[in-house]
Protein backbone atom coordinates (compact mmCIF):
# COMPACT_ATOMS: atom_id res chain seq x y z
CA UNK A 1 0.00 0.00 0.00
CA UNK A 2 1.03 3.52 -1.05
CA UNK A 3 -0.84 6.87 -0.92
CA UNK A 4 0.35 9.11 -3.91
CA UNK A 5 -0.65 12.34 -4.97
CA UNK A 6 -1.38 12.19 -8.61
CA UNK A 7 0.28 15.11 -10.93
CA UNK A 8 -1.87 17.92 -11.90
CA UNK A 9 -0.65 17.71 -15.16
CA UNK A 10 -2.38 14.26 -15.55
CA UNK A 11 -5.43 15.69 -15.57
CA UNK A 12 -5.45 18.61 -18.23
CA UNK A 13 -9.31 18.40 -19.04
CA UNK A 14 -10.05 17.93 -14.94
CA UNK A 15 -11.42 20.02 -13.07
CA UNK A 16 -9.57 19.31 -9.95
CA UNK A 17 -6.23 16.97 -8.96
CA UNK A 18 -7.39 13.95 -7.46
CA UNK A 19 -5.75 12.17 -4.72
CA UNK A 20 -5.10 8.59 -4.97
CA UNK A 21 -4.93 4.98 -2.78
CA UNK A 22 -2.91 3.05 -4.56
CA UNK A 23 -3.65 -0.88 -4.13
CA UNK A 24 -0.31 -2.99 -5.53
CA UNK A 25 -2.00 -5.87 -7.66
CA UNK A 26 -0.13 -8.86 -8.84
CA UNK A 27 -1.71 -11.49 -11.60
CA UNK A 28 -1.16 -15.38 -11.13
CA UNK A 29 -1.49 -16.97 -14.85
CA UNK A 30 -1.14 -20.64 -15.45
CA UNK A 31 1.19 -21.65 -18.01
CA UNK A 32 -2.15 -22.90 -20.20
CA UNK A 33 -3.58 -19.55 -20.61
CA UNK A 34 -0.54 -17.51 -21.38
CA UNK A 35 -0.32 -20.32 -24.63
CA UNK A 36 -3.65 -19.76 -25.22
CA UNK A 37 -4.06 -16.19 -25.21
CA UNK A 38 -0.54 -15.37 -26.38
CA UNK A 39 1.75 -13.91 -23.68
CA UNK A 40 1.90 -10.20 -25.39
CA UNK A 41 -1.80 -9.85 -25.77
CA UNK A 42 -2.39 -11.01 -22.46
CA UNK A 43 0.13 -9.21 -20.67
CA UNK A 44 -1.04 -6.08 -21.72
CA UNK A 45 -4.26 -6.99 -21.99
CA UNK A 46 -4.81 -7.52 -18.13
CA UNK A 47 -3.00 -4.19 -17.90
CA UNK A 48 -5.36 -2.54 -19.96
CA UNK A 49 -8.11 -4.35 -17.92
CA UNK A 50 -6.80 -3.59 -14.44
CA UNK A 51 -7.39 0.26 -15.21
CA UNK A 52 -11.06 -0.24 -15.63
CA UNK A 53 -11.38 -1.55 -11.97
CA UNK A 54 -10.57 2.00 -11.11
CA UNK A 55 -13.69 3.32 -12.54
CA UNK A 56 -15.79 1.72 -9.74
CA UNK A 57 -13.63 3.11 -6.79
CA UNK A 58 -13.82 7.27 -7.33
CA UNK A 59 -14.53 9.23 -4.52
CA UNK A 60 -17.79 10.09 -6.23
CA UNK A 61 -18.99 6.57 -5.84
CA UNK A 62 -17.18 5.52 -2.55
CA UNK A 63 -17.86 8.65 -1.04
CA UNK A 64 -13.81 8.62 -0.17
CA UNK A 65 -13.14 11.77 1.92
CA UNK A 66 -9.60 12.82 3.23
CA UNK A 67 -8.96 15.66 4.64
CA UNK A 68 -12.35 17.13 2.79
CA UNK A 69 -10.81 16.13 -0.39
CA UNK A 70 -11.91 13.07 -2.42
CA UNK A 71 -9.96 9.90 -2.57
CA UNK A 72 -10.34 7.44 -5.08
CA UNK A 73 -8.85 3.67 -5.27
CA UNK A 74 -6.77 2.96 -7.75
CA UNK A 75 -5.31 -0.26 -9.16
CA UNK A 76 -1.75 -0.73 -10.06
CA UNK A 77 -0.17 -3.74 -11.40
CA UNK A 78 2.92 -4.79 -10.10
CA UNK A 79 3.74 -8.58 -11.84
CA UNK A 80 2.35 -11.16 -13.43
CA UNK A 81 3.52 -14.22 -12.51
CA UNK A 82 3.22 -17.18 -14.92
CA UNK A 83 2.80 -20.43 -13.11
CA UNK A 84 2.42 -24.25 -13.82
CA UNK A 85 -0.70 -25.87 -14.85
CA UNK A 86 -1.11 -27.74 -11.51
CA UNK A 87 -2.94 -24.05 -10.06
CA UNK A 88 -5.26 -24.60 -13.06
CA UNK A 89 -6.94 -27.38 -12.10
CA UNK A 90 -10.80 -26.16 -11.28
CA UNK A 91 -10.64 -27.59 -7.10
CA UNK A 92 -6.90 -25.93 -6.69
CA UNK A 93 -8.65 -22.46 -7.51
CA UNK A 94 -11.52 -22.62 -5.09
CA UNK A 95 -9.12 -23.51 -2.36
CA UNK A 96 -8.44 -19.83 -3.13
CA UNK A 97 -5.61 -19.61 -0.56
CA UNK A 98 -2.55 -20.54 -2.20
CA UNK A 99 -0.62 -17.37 -2.65
CA UNK A 100 -1.06 -16.48 0.91
CA UNK A 101 -0.15 -19.57 2.01
CA UNK A 102 3.34 -18.88 0.04
CA UNK A 103 3.64 -15.73 1.49
CA UNK A 104 2.92 -16.47 5.34
CA UNK A 105 4.85 -19.99 5.21
CA UNK A 106 7.59 -17.56 3.70
CA UNK A 107 7.07 -15.65 6.39
CA UNK A 108 6.40 -12.29 4.41
CA UNK A 109 2.94 -11.80 5.90
CA UNK A 110 2.05 -12.81 9.54
CA UNK A 111 -1.01 -14.51 10.97
CA UNK A 112 -3.63 -13.28 13.72
CA UNK A 113 -3.10 -13.77 16.95
CA UNK A 114 -4.25 -17.22 18.39
CA UNK A 115 -5.31 -18.43 14.79
CA UNK A 116 -3.20 -21.52 12.61
CA UNK A 117 -3.52 -21.74 9.23
CA UNK A 118 -2.29 -24.90 9.05
CA UNK A 119 -5.28 -25.79 11.44
CA UNK A 120 -7.95 -24.20 9.03
CA UNK A 121 -6.71 -26.25 6.20
CA UNK A 122 -4.56 -23.09 4.77
CA UNK A 123 -1.50 -24.97 4.95
CA UNK A 124 0.24 -25.35 1.58
CA UNK A 125 -1.55 -27.63 -0.87
CA UNK A 126 1.25 -29.28 -2.68
CA UNK A 127 -1.11 -30.38 -5.28
CA UNK A 128 -1.77 -27.15 -6.12
CA UNK A 129 1.50 -25.55 -5.28
CA UNK A 130 4.39 -26.77 -6.98
CA UNK A 131 7.94 -25.95 -5.41
CA UNK A 132 8.61 -24.00 -8.85
CA UNK A 133 5.38 -22.32 -8.28
CA UNK A 134 6.24 -21.46 -4.56
CA UNK A 135 9.39 -19.70 -5.60
CA UNK A 136 7.88 -17.54 -8.36
CA UNK A 137 5.42 -16.74 -5.89
CA UNK A 138 7.55 -16.45 -3.31
CA UNK A 139 9.87 -14.29 -4.94
CA UNK A 140 6.90 -12.12 -6.46
CA UNK A 141 6.19 -11.58 -3.42
CA UNK A 142 9.06 -10.15 -1.91
CA UNK A 143 9.85 -8.14 -5.18
CA UNK A 144 6.36 -6.43 -5.57
CA UNK A 145 4.95 -6.00 -2.35
CA UNK A 146 1.38 -7.13 -3.89
CA UNK A 147 -1.93 -6.29 -1.36
CA UNK A 148 -4.15 -8.34 -3.97
CA UNK A 149 -3.04 -11.53 -6.28
CA UNK A 150 -5.91 -12.06 -8.83
CA UNK A 151 -5.17 -16.01 -10.14
CA UNK A 152 -6.81 -16.44 -13.41
CA UNK A 153 -8.60 -19.68 -14.21
CA UNK A 154 -10.50 -21.18 -17.33
CA UNK A 155 -13.17 -21.68 -14.76
CA UNK A 156 -13.94 -22.51 -11.39
CA UNK A 157 -15.66 -25.75 -9.82
CA UNK A 158 -18.59 -22.96 -7.90
CA UNK A 159 -18.72 -21.97 -12.04
CA UNK A 160 -18.93 -18.49 -10.44
CA UNK A 161 -17.24 -16.13 -11.79
CA UNK A 162 -14.52 -14.99 -9.48
CA UNK A 163 -14.26 -15.66 -5.94
CA UNK A 164 -11.94 -14.26 -2.83
CA UNK A 165 -10.24 -15.28 0.19
CA UNK A 166 -8.97 -12.98 2.79
CA UNK A 167 -6.34 -11.39 2.86
CA UNK A 168 -5.35 -11.68 -0.67
CA UNK A 169 -6.56 -14.02 -2.97
CA UNK A 170 -8.89 -13.51 -5.76
CA UNK A 171 -9.68 -16.33 -8.22
CA UNK A 172 -11.07 -14.64 -11.32
CA UNK A 173 -12.30 -16.64 -14.82
CA UNK A 174 -10.28 -15.48 -17.51
CA UNK A 175 -12.56 -14.05 -20.83
CA UNK A 176 -12.74 -14.49 -23.94
CA UNK A 177 -11.20 -11.72 -25.48
CA UNK A 178 -12.33 -12.23 -29.10
CA UNK A 179 -16.15 -11.95 -27.84
CA UNK A 180 -15.55 -9.29 -25.25
CA UNK A 181 -12.82 -7.69 -25.94
CA UNK A 182 -11.02 -8.24 -22.35
CA UNK A 183 -9.25 -10.94 -20.66
CA UNK A 184 -10.59 -9.55 -17.14
CA UNK A 185 -14.24 -8.64 -16.41
CA UNK A 186 -13.67 -5.10 -14.28
CA UNK A 187 -16.87 -5.30 -12.75
CA UNK A 188 -15.94 -9.06 -11.50
CA UNK A 189 -12.64 -8.30 -9.94
CA UNK A 190 -14.57 -5.05 -8.36
CA UNK A 191 -16.67 -6.52 -6.58
CA UNK A 192 -14.29 -9.53 -5.80
CA UNK A 193 -11.87 -6.72 -3.87
CA UNK A 194 -14.68 -5.34 -1.85
CA UNK A 195 -14.79 -8.79 -0.72
CA UNK A 196 -11.24 -8.38 0.14
CA UNK A 197 -12.32 -5.40 2.91
CA UNK A 198 -14.85 -7.42 4.39
CA UNK A 199 -17.87 -6.88 1.84
CA UNK A 200 -20.85 -9.10 1.65
CA UNK A 201 -22.52 -11.20 -1.17
CA UNK A 202 -26.07 -9.05 -1.20
CA UNK A 203 -27.44 -11.09 -3.50
CA UNK A 204 -26.87 -14.22 -0.69
CA UNK A 205 -29.13 -12.67 1.69
CA UNK A 206 -32.09 -13.30 2.38
CA UNK A 207 -33.25 -10.43 1.11
CA UNK A 208 -31.56 -10.98 -2.34
CA UNK A 209 -34.59 -9.83 -4.25
CA UNK A 210 -33.70 -6.15 -3.63
CA UNK A 211 -30.85 -6.88 -5.82
CA UNK A 212 -33.21 -7.83 -9.11
CA UNK A 213 -34.53 -5.25 -11.52
CA UNK A 214 -36.63 -2.61 -9.99
CA UNK A 215 -35.20 -3.34 -6.24
CA UNK A 216 -33.89 -0.84 -3.92
CA UNK A 217 -30.51 -2.64 -3.87
CA UNK A 218 -30.11 -2.67 -7.57
CA UNK A 219 -27.09 -1.71 -9.40
CA UNK A 220 -24.94 -2.58 -6.11
CA UNK A 221 -21.32 -3.64 -6.55
CA UNK A 222 -22.07 -6.64 -4.19
CA UNK A 223 -25.05 -7.77 -6.01
CA UNK A 224 -22.73 -8.47 -8.75
CA UNK A 225 -22.67 -7.65 -12.71
CA UNK A 226 -22.94 -4.13 -12.81
CA UNK A 227 -21.23 -1.25 -14.35
CA UNK A 228 -20.04 2.19 -12.71
CA UNK A 229 -22.24 4.05 -11.22
CA UNK A 230 -23.56 6.03 -8.12
CA UNK A 231 -25.57 3.53 -6.78
CA UNK A 232 -22.40 1.42 -6.30
CA UNK A 233 -21.88 1.62 -2.50
CA UNK A 234 -24.90 2.31 -0.14
CA UNK A 235 -26.16 1.63 3.42
CA UNK A 236 -28.18 -2.20 3.88
CA UNK A 237 -28.90 -4.35 6.73
CA UNK A 238 -25.84 -5.96 6.55
CA UNK A 239 -22.76 -3.27 6.46
CA UNK A 240 -22.98 0.52 5.49
CA UNK A 241 -20.50 -0.26 2.85
CA UNK A 242 -19.63 3.38 2.55
CA UNK A 243 -18.43 3.69 5.89
CA UNK A 244 -16.85 0.48 5.60
CA UNK A 245 -14.63 1.99 2.97
CA UNK A 246 -14.15 5.44 4.92
CA UNK A 247 -12.82 3.23 7.56
CA UNK A 248 -10.50 1.66 5.44
CA UNK A 249 -9.49 4.59 4.20
CA UNK A 250 -9.13 6.22 7.68
CA UNK A 251 -6.44 3.31 8.69
CA UNK A 252 -5.20 1.23 6.36
CA UNK A 253 -2.89 -0.78 8.30
CA UNK A 254 -6.27 -1.83 9.92
CA UNK A 255 -6.00 -5.79 10.99
CA UNK A 256 -8.88 -7.62 9.05
CA UNK A 257 -10.25 -8.18 12.84
CA UNK A 258 -11.24 -4.39 12.52
CA UNK A 259 -12.80 -5.36 9.16
CA UNK A 260 -14.86 -7.78 9.19
CA UNK A 261 -18.63 -8.03 10.55
CA UNK A 262 -18.45 -11.48 12.55
CA UNK A 263 -21.07 -13.70 11.33
CA UNK A 264 -21.42 -11.83 7.77
CA UNK A 265 -18.05 -12.54 6.40
CA UNK A 266 -15.30 -15.23 7.61
CA UNK A 267 -12.57 -13.70 9.04
CA UNK A 268 -9.00 -14.52 7.94
CA UNK A 269 -6.31 -16.31 9.84
CA UNK A 270 -3.97 -13.83 8.54
CA UNK A 271 -3.17 -10.47 9.34
CA UNK A 272 -3.79 -6.92 7.76
CA UNK A 273 -6.36 -6.75 5.21
CA UNK A 274 -6.64 -7.89 1.82
CA UNK A 275 -5.90 -4.00 0.82
CA UNK A 276 -2.97 -3.16 2.98
CA UNK A 277 -1.36 -6.67 3.12
CA UNK A 278 2.17 -5.53 2.05
CA UNK A 279 4.59 -2.67 1.32
CA UNK A 280 6.09 -2.70 -2.13
CA UNK A 281 9.70 -2.22 -1.92
CA UNK A 282 10.97 0.75 -2.54
CA UNK A 283 14.29 0.72 -4.15
CA UNK A 284 15.93 4.44 -3.71
CA UNK A 285 18.18 5.28 -7.02
CA UNK A 286 17.58 2.38 -8.68
CA UNK A 287 16.70 2.95 -12.19
CA UNK A 288 15.89 0.20 -14.61
CA UNK A 289 17.03 0.11 -18.30
CA UNK A 290 16.44 -1.55 -21.32
CA UNK A 291 19.46 -1.49 -24.23
CA UNK A 292 19.34 -3.78 -27.41
CA UNK A 293 21.77 -5.31 -29.82
CA UNK A 294 20.41 -4.07 -32.49
CA UNK A 295 17.33 -2.63 -34.15
CA UNK A 296 16.80 -4.95 -36.87
CA UNK A 297 15.76 -8.54 -37.05
CA UNK A 298 16.31 -9.97 -40.85
CA UNK A 299 17.27 -13.72 -42.14
CA UNK A 300 20.96 -12.97 -41.63
CA UNK A 301 20.25 -11.49 -37.98
CA UNK A 302 17.38 -13.52 -36.40
CA UNK A 303 18.04 -12.77 -32.82
CA UNK A 304 18.24 -9.18 -30.91
CA UNK A 305 19.48 -9.24 -27.07
CA UNK A 306 17.80 -7.19 -25.10
CA UNK A 307 20.15 -6.28 -21.98
CA UNK A 308 17.41 -5.37 -18.57
CA UNK A 309 19.91 -3.60 -16.44
CA UNK A 310 19.71 -1.98 -13.22
CA UNK A 311 21.54 1.37 -12.96
CA UNK A 312 22.95 2.82 -9.50
CA UNK A 313 22.22 -0.98 -7.76
CA UNK A 314 24.32 -0.55 -4.73
CA UNK A 315 22.72 2.09 -2.40
CA UNK A 316 25.43 4.71 -1.68
CA UNK A 317 23.22 5.32 1.45
CA UNK A 318 23.23 1.41 2.42
CA UNK A 319 25.36 -0.70 0.40
CA UNK A 320 24.16 -3.96 2.30
CA UNK A 321 20.37 -3.51 1.15
CA UNK A 322 19.34 -6.46 -0.21
CA UNK A 323 15.92 -5.40 -1.76
CA UNK A 324 15.11 -7.13 -4.94
CA UNK A 325 14.00 -5.23 -8.03
CA UNK A 326 11.53 -6.36 -10.70
CA UNK A 327 10.66 -4.88 -13.67
CA UNK A 328 8.51 -6.55 -16.99
CA UNK A 329 10.34 -6.45 -20.22
CA UNK A 330 7.18 -6.13 -23.12
CA UNK A 331 6.80 -6.87 -26.97
CA UNK A 332 4.13 -4.96 -28.77
CA UNK A 333 3.56 -5.72 -32.43
CA UNK A 334 2.94 -3.09 -35.02
CA UNK A 335 2.80 -4.08 -38.66
CA UNK A 336 4.90 -7.05 -37.28
CA UNK A 337 2.86 -9.46 -35.05
CA UNK A 338 3.58 -11.46 -32.30
CA UNK A 339 3.62 -15.14 -33.03
CA UNK A 340 4.25 -14.67 -36.84
CA UNK A 341 6.65 -12.80 -37.40
CA UNK A 342 8.39 -13.14 -34.11
CA UNK A 343 8.17 -15.52 -31.18
CA UNK A 344 5.85 -14.32 -29.11
CA UNK A 345 7.95 -15.52 -25.65
CA UNK A 346 10.07 -11.94 -24.78
CA UNK A 347 7.31 -10.48 -22.09
CA UNK A 348 7.99 -11.29 -18.79
CA UNK A 349 8.96 -9.95 -15.10
CA UNK A 350 12.58 -9.73 -14.81
CA UNK A 351 13.81 -10.03 -10.95
CA UNK A 352 17.41 -8.87 -9.72
CA UNK A 353 17.20 -10.44 -6.12
CA UNK A 354 20.47 -9.69 -4.08
CA UNK A 355 19.71 -12.69 -2.05
CA UNK A 356 19.91 -14.66 -4.86
CA UNK A 357 22.22 -13.01 -7.40
CA UNK A 358 21.44 -14.54 -10.49
CA UNK A 359 22.11 -11.82 -12.77
CA UNK A 360 25.54 -10.19 -14.11
CA UNK A 361 27.15 -7.20 -12.90
CA UNK A 362 29.00 -5.33 -15.78
CA UNK A 363 31.65 -2.84 -15.69
CA UNK A 364 29.90 0.21 -14.65
CA UNK A 365 28.54 -2.39 -11.82
CA UNK A 366 24.85 -2.35 -13.30
CA UNK A 367 22.93 -5.83 -12.74
CA UNK A 368 22.30 -7.16 -16.36
CA UNK A 369 19.84 -9.89 -17.24
CA UNK A 370 19.52 -10.39 -20.89
CA UNK A 371 16.24 -11.92 -22.48
CA UNK A 372 16.37 -12.52 -26.75
CA UNK A 373 13.81 -11.36 -29.25
CA UNK A 374 13.77 -13.96 -31.93
CA UNK A 375 12.41 -13.75 -35.77
CA UNK A 376 9.88 -16.31 -36.76
CA UNK A 377 8.33 -16.42 -39.92
CA UNK A 378 10.59 -13.13 -42.26
CA UNK A 379 8.98 -14.81 -45.79
CA UNK A 380 8.05 -11.73 -46.86
CA UNK A 381 9.52 -9.29 -48.80
CA UNK A 382 9.13 -5.48 -47.19
CA UNK A 383 9.84 -4.39 -43.95
CA UNK A 384 7.48 -4.40 -40.71
CA UNK A 385 7.44 -2.96 -37.18
CA UNK A 386 7.09 -3.31 -33.59
CA UNK A 387 8.28 -1.83 -30.56
CA UNK A 388 10.27 -3.52 -26.84
CA UNK A 389 10.37 -2.07 -23.87
CA UNK A 390 10.05 -1.94 -20.09
CA UNK A 391 7.19 -1.36 -17.69
CA UNK A 392 5.74 -2.06 -14.02
CA UNK A 393 7.98 -3.97 -11.67
CA UNK A 394 9.45 -1.80 -8.31
CA UNK A 395 12.30 0.35 -9.38
CA UNK A 396 12.48 3.54 -8.81
CA UNK A 397 12.01 4.99 -12.66
CA UNK A 398 11.96 2.85 -15.03
CA UNK A 399 13.46 4.23 -18.78
CA UNK A 400 9.82 3.74 -20.29
CA UNK A 401 10.81 4.98 -23.89
CA UNK A 402 10.59 2.10 -25.59
CA UNK A 403 12.66 1.05 -28.97
CA UNK A 404 11.40 0.12 -32.57
CA UNK A 405 12.59 -3.09 -34.19
CA UNK A 406 12.75 -3.10 -37.74
CA UNK A 407 11.45 -6.57 -39.03
CA UNK A 408 12.92 -7.30 -42.37
CA UNK A 409 11.50 -9.88 -44.66
CA UNK A 410 12.55 -11.60 -47.82
CA UNK A 411 10.35 -14.22 -49.59
CA UNK A 412 11.41 -17.27 -51.01
CA UNK A 413 11.82 -17.96 -54.40
CA UNK A 414 8.16 -17.66 -55.80
CA UNK A 415 8.51 -20.62 -58.16
CA UNK A 416 6.26 -23.45 -56.66
CA UNK A 417 8.68 -25.98 -55.94
CA UNK A 418 6.55 -28.81 -57.33
CA UNK A 419 8.62 -31.81 -55.37
CA UNK A 420 7.25 -30.55 -51.64
CA UNK A 421 3.92 -29.57 -53.30
CA UNK A 422 3.30 -33.45 -53.93
CA UNK A 423 4.83 -34.48 -50.95
CA UNK A 424 2.37 -32.38 -48.94
CA UNK A 425 -0.63 -33.63 -50.71
CA UNK A 426 0.50 -37.18 -51.27
CA UNK A 427 0.21 -37.36 -47.30
CA UNK A 428 -3.17 -36.71 -46.95
CA UNK A 429 -5.56 -39.26 -48.73
CA UNK A 430 -6.34 -39.07 -52.06
CA UNK A 431 -9.78 -36.99 -51.62
CA UNK A 432 -8.20 -34.25 -49.39
CA UNK A 433 -6.40 -32.50 -52.25
CA UNK A 434 -9.53 -31.43 -54.12
CA UNK A 435 -11.57 -29.95 -50.79
CA UNK A 436 -8.76 -27.95 -49.71
CA UNK A 437 -8.52 -26.44 -53.42
CA UNK A 438 -12.08 -25.54 -53.23
CA UNK A 439 -11.94 -23.81 -49.78
CA UNK A 440 -8.89 -21.51 -50.43
CA UNK A 441 -11.07 -20.83 -53.94
CA UNK A 442 -14.16 -20.26 -51.59
CA UNK A 443 -11.89 -17.78 -49.41
CA UNK A 444 -10.62 -16.06 -52.20
CA UNK A 445 -14.43 -15.37 -53.32
CA UNK A 446 -14.82 -14.16 -49.50
CA UNK A 447 -12.09 -12.02 -49.83
CA UNK A 448 -13.22 -10.10 -52.87
CA UNK A 449 -16.45 -10.14 -52.02
CA UNK A 450 -15.77 -8.30 -48.24
CA UNK A 451 -13.72 -5.79 -49.45
ZN1 LIG B 1 -19.20 -12.12 -4.16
Amino acid sequence: MRKIILSAMLFLVATAASAATVVDVNFVVPQSIVDAKGREALFSGIKADLAGVDSYYLSQYTGIVKDGKPEDIKFNLRQIVVVSDKSSDAACADGMVFSSSVLYWDGQIARRDGKHPEDLGYDLDETCVSPEDYEAIRVAGSSSGADVWVNLQDKLASGLGGMAGQPSDIALVVQDHAATGHYVKAGDLAHEFFHLLGGVDLYNTPEAAKCEQGGEWNGRLMCGGVEPSPLLFGANTWIDEKLFLQRFYNNPSTTVADWTMGATFYGSVYKASGAALMTAPANAERVAELAVSGTTLSKDVPNVTLSVKIKKPVLASNPDDKTPVAVEVYSQGATAKAGAEYIDNLTQTVTFDPLNPDYQVNADNEWVKEVVLTAKDLNYNGTKSMLVGLRNGNATAVNATPTSISVVGSAPDLNPDEDTVAAENGGGGGSSAPLVVLGLAAMAFMRRKTK
